[in-house]
């Protein structure tokens, strides 16, 4: 979600005694410190979530009087790093293999954490013995002492036990946009997925947190909101016996009445009325849910362990559009799922057509090892599955196309998120219902502010508008 400013960050955190550097479109802070004793150079790599962890790191690495930096000037280099599909722990690798002179040559620590430290551990300093620190996904907060330790060979730390989630000191780069964890982890165990096994079980953070935490960002001038779960829907259904997300977004929207609110993941199985009622009846939360079908037969549905069918799907996609007008629906769906036959597959491009789905993000089945369906055989030929592929994306990209045809002409308050970074010359920009919105810069620094345009043509993935007015 959400297009990042492209302003060539050289941030070095420090909460205290430092200076204060700004953003040329001044919303987000920069601040560094010469005195800076010890720097830090962060890669990230994967999802939002990974996103957000790595502010809740540069929050305990500044609290600790570490700064960050470049590669170049840095003591150390921390990857937070994804494991979802074999491509991404490919690409990881690689990276890492390239920082390999830098440990020769300059004797920088190489700590490597998040999701596929997670799944590796010590395997991790085997393969790479450049590596001195491996932690996982529950070791955040800890990383300033694991990098004290980092010298007298590999430190690894993935221990599983007790997710600390609340009161963590978070370091974010932009004034008018925050990330709040509702809940860590997933139980959903679907059968491709190795999320739960990397990310631990569910558990969701008090309500009374998650409001409080809002309001300090609030406080601190966040025009959006962007609560974040692996199953948002399920929020405190395992401590209270049913789903409270539906309840937290009508709390938040009553108490802070002004950001924007926006949420994912939404999990299928767990939305509901009440959910889809929450957002039409609460002036601030955004139209728009991602809500992944992942396949459109129900015997793929099944052997996935999605806990839906398609008919249970379509029911609530029908009830989201015509409870919540202009709403956007996105997806995630995988093709060449084991035993997908060619009628699963039409089955998902009917499912598709029928849910007309404003945006969808397609994948190519890969067995994660660990995972229940990796137990499968993998019987979709590669060539099928990359035929497959073609043909949905071909629909989906039409799809998206109507969808963003459907705005022009009409007037939209947006989000300006920052410069585009294909074109510095023009913002980039969200409507509230989430689609990208690009228009010409003027002397205006509207960054982090609202603002009206006008929509006059759409792109393949984008509208482009023209500046009408700022909301007062
Ligand atoms: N919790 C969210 C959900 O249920 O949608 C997101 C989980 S996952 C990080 C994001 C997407 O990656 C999934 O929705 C799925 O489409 C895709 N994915 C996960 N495992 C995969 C696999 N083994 N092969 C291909 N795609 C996969
Ligand atoms: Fe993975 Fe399913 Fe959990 Fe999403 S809901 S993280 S796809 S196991």
């Amino acid at each position: 979600m959400g297009q990042a400013c492209d302003f060539p960050f050289r941030p070095e955190g420090s909460p205290r005694g430092s200076a204060w550097r700004r953003h040329p479109c001044k919303r987000i802070r920069l601040h560094y410190n010469k005195g800076m004793r010890k720097r830090y150079a962060l890669m990230i790599f994967g999802c939002q979530m990974n996103i957000h962890d790595a502010e809740r790191m540069r929050g305990a690495l500044d609290a600790e009087g570490w700064g960050e930096s470049g590669l170049e000037e840095a003591d150390a280099v921390i990857l937070l790093t994804c494991c979802v599909r074999e491509s991404a722990e490919q690409r990881l690798y690689g990276r890492l293999s390239a920082l390999k002179p830098l440990k020769e040559e300059r004797g920088v620590v190489i700590a490597v954490g998040g999701c596929l430290a997670q799944k590796e551990g010590l395997g991790l300093i085997d393969r790479m013995p450049h590596v001195d620190v491996v932690f996982g996904t529950h070791q955040y907060p800890d990383i300033a002492l694991l990098l004290a330790q980092a010298g007298g060979g590999g430190v690894c730390s993935t221990a599983m036990d007790g997710v600390r989630i609340s009161g963590i000191p978070c370091s974010r780069r932009e004034d008018f946009r925050a990330w709040i964890t509702i809940t860590h982890g997933c139980d959903n165990f679907c059968s491709y997925c190795i999320v739960p096994y990397v990310r631990g079980r569910e558990e969701s953070r008090p309500m009374e947190d998650v409001v409080e935490e809002v309001g300090v960002h609030v406080a601190e001038g966040a025009r959006e909101i962007n609560l974040l779960g692996q199953n948002v829907d399920s929020y405190r259904r395992k401590e209270e016996g049913k789903s409270r997300f539906a309840d937290l977004l009508v709390l938040l929207g009553e108490r802070y009445p002004e950001p924007w609110i926006r949420f994912m993941t939404s999990h299928p199985r767990d939305f509901d009325l009440e959910i889809i009622r929450a957002i039409a009846q609460t002036g601030n939360i955004c139209e728009y849910v991602h809500l992944p079908l992942q396949a459109g037969s129900d015997h793929i549905l099944t052997a996935m362990n999605r806990g839906y069918s398609r008919h249970e799907y379509l029911k609530k996609a029908g009830e989201l559009r015509s409870i919540v007008p202009g709403v956007t629906l996105s997806t995630d769906l995988i093709v060449g799922f084991p035993g997908e036959s060619d009628e699963d597959f039409s089955a998902t491009l009917e499912m598709v057509e029928l849910c007309r789905f404003d945006a969808a993000f397609t994948f190519l089945y890969n067995a994660r090892e660990g995972t229940s369906a990796s137990r499968l055989p993998d019987d979709v030929p590669a060539h099928v599955k990359r035929e497959r592929l073609h043909r949905l994306m071909d629909v989906t990209r039409r799809l998206t196309y109507a969808s963003l045809c459907s705005e022009v002409g009409t007037e939209q308050t947006v989000l300006v998120y920052g410069p585009s970074r294909k074109d510095p010359q023009r913002w980039s920009a969200r409507t509230r219902n989430n689609k990208l919105v690009h228009f010409q810069r003027s002397d205006d620094d509207l960054c982090g502010r609202f603002a009206h345009v006008n929509i006059t043509a759409a792109g393949s993935w984008s509208l482009h508008g023209e500046l009408v007015g700022i909301p007062g």
